[in-house]
């Protein structure tokens, strides 16, 4: 290798990033009048970063070439990117030359960094988290490659008509992605439908083949992923679906062009949207397309350059190769790699499964029985019928093994069967992950026990050393650094520069927790992001927050378990005080709600209309007014969050105890200075103890406490026996917030007064109202609350996802 290949040759500074924006905006882009840059100098910007990513794209490959070092594999169907620019800026220490060359063009950063589209490439936490994860293994130097979906169109961008929820497509591509790189030669094929064929080969071994499939071709498009000031770049490779050369030929020559043209649309169709459900199924075939599309290609691409540089040689295989499943999502790579292996590859079922579960490990993200895929065996079987076959044999071999263990125990074996009998037997996706993988792991400490104990309890009698916890983290690059960046020159001028890389360094804040003068600082970084948090509330809800109040956020997905509505009665509280007149100690305060519903959860579209509703009649109320705010922002996403959380003061994470999972919101708010308020649910729990309970408002039944608290309260009594609740109910039912559609919020009053209401929502009302109480009380000690911050960032070095990483690369991947 030349060793010049190996340095970055294009260099950073002003004039020849300036020159390269001309290039670019002249040249590659066309454009020639540089008094209109709209729209284009944010795409010559881009391109001049990307001019360097792709010399340490290059070098990172090149690093690579000729050693064998052990790869892992990040399957993912969601990668919540949203923007690349500003990130990959940050992480090549570019700021300031691309400052200087701007002002050539009278261009400003922060704009042309507004204008680039979010890649909404998934959901929520769990879309985040890939991203988060891709980040921390470019900075630490890890081999890891990330696979997913190329869609067309990602999480819908959301509105409100008359405070209801109105859905539009996103079409993030419609500009272009200046960031990804189509890779033709790396095509891959993917098999649909047709069937098994079983045959002997010359050596008279008995072999199978899938026949008379339909094939749609899997296009790969690479991102790169910048590590922070290293000159490593991963690749994220994401997936689109092409129909076949062949797929019309015949219709075409027929000259029945739509039919034709149909058949390619089918095949295209695959990767075209996003499912906008959050930690819920909904069973559609076009899904589980999606799923073994991506299980598929990544297989085969890994594969394959396994071939080409060991030949039909799988013995280690297993030491240089591993897959993260991100959730069941992409699960069918157990039954996958087992075909490729033997159908494809001439492997044994013996050598195949045991180089399987040597290189599968899966992730679990939920506990929620409505998020635990199973597919209908129905399905599978016309959709994926070799699939099927192996998923069979797998379960006949494990069945065997539990029946071993447990001699007689026929519940049990019934229990664990990755196939769920009955009138439409159903494939049990979560069972296929831990039976095929040597790692099982959950998202925090609470998370990871209740899965041995609850869900996974069977298997963990059956193989304990498989289960592991690896509690999330959020990449402090675009969480501080990036989104903070007034706390950041703060942090930088009082620990030096070591924080972004080590976050543990932050702890070193501590010894100013008391220091007056580095307080008041503090609190002014506080008070400018709060500024720009107002103005783009102004800007999106037309409401106005006083700076001085408590800014009160709830972003995140609208689900029951979440429960924003438990957010919303404290609001409503809190204006049935006001207008009584009971407002002595109150402290103003604005609360922020925003997240998407599922356009399909009838219940979490009408807690949004409610939210809007209750808005409406408080910000419209000149008596509240001193007091109370409340704004629901519309399309949460990364670009938000990066204004949201920096301008917080009050993070709620308010979930049913043992419903959520961990949560990354909780950390990106603490980190950038919020206290929060919050169940002891999830990575709250990892929170407080990292904080104190001091600095904690914590509230809520906890998860052990539920069962026993429902046998023996219902929530019309709750409702009878406390009158602030009583209140706020009744202003609900009575129409207040309903005067022209009265009755609308019936179900969200039925779902409450549930005598069997999961979510807890009237049981946690008071004790979340008196914890809201103490957090205004401390806010109104400036001094205490100050401190309190300064110690909950000092605190949250352990929610890096450069910590998440190490943890996965030292006890999962071994590398
Ligand atoms: C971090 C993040 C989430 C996850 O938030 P939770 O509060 O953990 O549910 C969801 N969406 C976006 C855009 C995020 O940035």
């Amino acid at each position: 290798m030349d060793k010049k290949l190996l340095e970055p040759i294009l260099s950073n500074d002003h004039d020849q990033v300036a020159a390269d924006l001309h290039r670019h905006f002249n040249f590659t882009l066309g454009r020639f009048d540089t008094d209109d840059l709209s729209g284009y100098m944010m795409t010559a910007l881009a391109l001049t970063v990307r001019d360097r990513l792709m010399e340490r794209w290059r070098i990172t490959k090149a690093h690579e070439q000729g050693k064998r070092v052990r790869k892992v594999y990040y399957l993912s169907l969601e990668f919540l990117l949203g923007r690349s620019l500003g990130n990959a800026i940050l992480n090549l220490n570019m700021q300031d030359s691309i400052r200087q060359a701007l002002s050539e063009f009278s261009a400003d950063l922060e704009s042309i960094e507004m204008e680039e589209k979010d890649a909404g490439l998934g959901n929520g936490g769990l879309g985040r988290l890939a991203a988060c994860f891709m980040d921390s293994c470019a900075t630490l130097g890890l081999p890891v490659i990330g696979y997913g979906i190329r869609y067309e169109y990602g999480m819908f961008q959301q509105s409100f008509k008359e405070g209801r929820q109105v859905e539009q497509p996103d079409h993030w591509l419609i500009a272009g992605n200046p960031w990804e790189i189509e890779r033709t030669r790396h095509t891959r094929r993917v098999k649909f439908y047709g069937q098994s064929e079983y045959y002997h080969n010359d050596a008279g071994e008995l072999c199978a083949r899938w026949i008379q499939s339909q094939d749609v071709l899997a296009v790969p498009y690479d991102m790169p992923i910048p590590g922070y000031k290293n000159d490593k770049v991963n690749t994220l490779r994401l997936w689109k679906a092409a129909a076949t050369d062949e797929f019309n030929l015949q219709e075409f020559n027929e000259g029945d062009y739509s039919d034709a043209v149909a058949q390619k649309n089918l095949a295209e169709q695959i990767t075209m949207v996003l499912y906008p459900n959050d930690a819920s199924e909904n069973g559609k075939e076009l899904r589980l397309r999606q799923q073994y599309f991506l299980a598929s290609a990544s297989l085969q691409d890994v594969i394959s350059d396994w071939v080409l540089e060991n030949g039909e040689k799988f013995e280690e295989f297993a030491a240089f190769n591993c897959f993260q499943l991100n959730d069941t999502h992409p699960t069918l790579a157990v039954a996958e790699l087992m075909r490729l292996l033997m159908d494809e590859h001439g492997l044994s079922w013996d050598d195949a499964w045991t180089i399987t579960t040597k290189t599968m490990a899966y992730t679990n993200h939920t506990l929620l029985p409505e998020a635990l895929e199973k597919w209908s065996v129905d399905l599978v079987k016309e959709l994926l019928p070799r699939l099927l076959d192996i998923i069979y044999e797998i379960n006949a071999r494990f069945l065997a093994v539990v029946a071993h263990r447990w001699p007689g125990d026929v519940s049990r074996q019934q229990r664990m069967s990755l196939i769920e009998e009955g009138s439409a037997p159903q494939v049990r996706m979560a069972y296929l992950g831990i039976v095929g993988s040597f790692s099982v792991n959950g998202v925090a400490e609470l998370h990871s026990k209740l899965l041995t104990t609850g869900l996974f309890r069977d298997f963990f009698e059956l193989w304990p050393e498989k289960f592991n916890n690896k509690t999330n983290g959020v990449t402090p690059r675009r969480w501080l650094a990036h989104c903070n960046r007034d706390l950041g020159d703060l942090f930088t001028e009082s620990l030096g520069t070591g924080w972004k890389t080590d976050l543990s360094q932050l702890e070193k804040l501590r010894d100013f927790a008391d220091d007056a003068e580095f307080g008041q600082r503090w609190d002014a970084v506080k008070r400018k992001n709060k500024e720009r948090l107002r103005d783009r509330v102004i800007q999106k809800c037309n409401v106005e927050f006083d700076l001085d109040s408590i800014f009160d956020v709830q972003v995140k997905r609208i689900h029951e378990y979440k429960r924003q509505l438990l957010n919303i009665l404290h609001v409503i509280h809190l204006y049935d005080r006001i207008t009584r007149g009971d407002t002595e100690g109150l402290v103003p305060r604005s609360v922020l709600l925003g997240g998407k519903a599922a356009p399909g959860y009838a219940l979490a579209k009408l807690t949004i209309k409610l939210a809007n509703n209750v808005a409406q009649v408080v910000n419209s109320d000149k008596s509240v007014d001193p007091y109370l705010k409340l704004a629901f922002l519309p399309n949460y996403r990364v670009k938000s969050m990066e204004i949201i959380c920096p301008g917080t003061d009050l993070s709620e994470q308010i979930s049913t105890a043992g419903k959520e999972a961990s949560g990354t919101g909780n950390m990106k708010f603490m980190m950038n200075g919020a206290l929060t308020i919050g169940t002891y649910d999830g990575a709250n729990i990892e929170i407080l103890e990292a904080v104190g309970r001091e600095n904690f408002f914590l509230f809520g039944l906890k998860v052990e406490e539920i069962p026993e608290f429902s046998l023996h309260n219902s929530p019309n009594d709750i409702i009878e026996n406390d009158e602030d609740l009583k209140r706020v109910l009744r202003l609900i039912e009575c129409g207040h917030f309903s005067m022209f559609e009265p009755g609308i919020f019936e179900p969200i009053v039925q779902s409450i007064r549930n005598p069997m209401d999961p979510w807890m929502v009237a049981a946690d009302f008071r004790s979340y109202i008196d914890a809201q109480w103490s957090a205004s009380q401390v806010y109104k000690q400036k001094k205490v609350w100050t401190k309190s911050s300064i110690l909950n960032t000092a605190a949250s070095g352990y929610f890096s996802s450069d910590r998440t990483i190490q943890d996965y690369a030292r006890d999962i991947w071994k590398i």
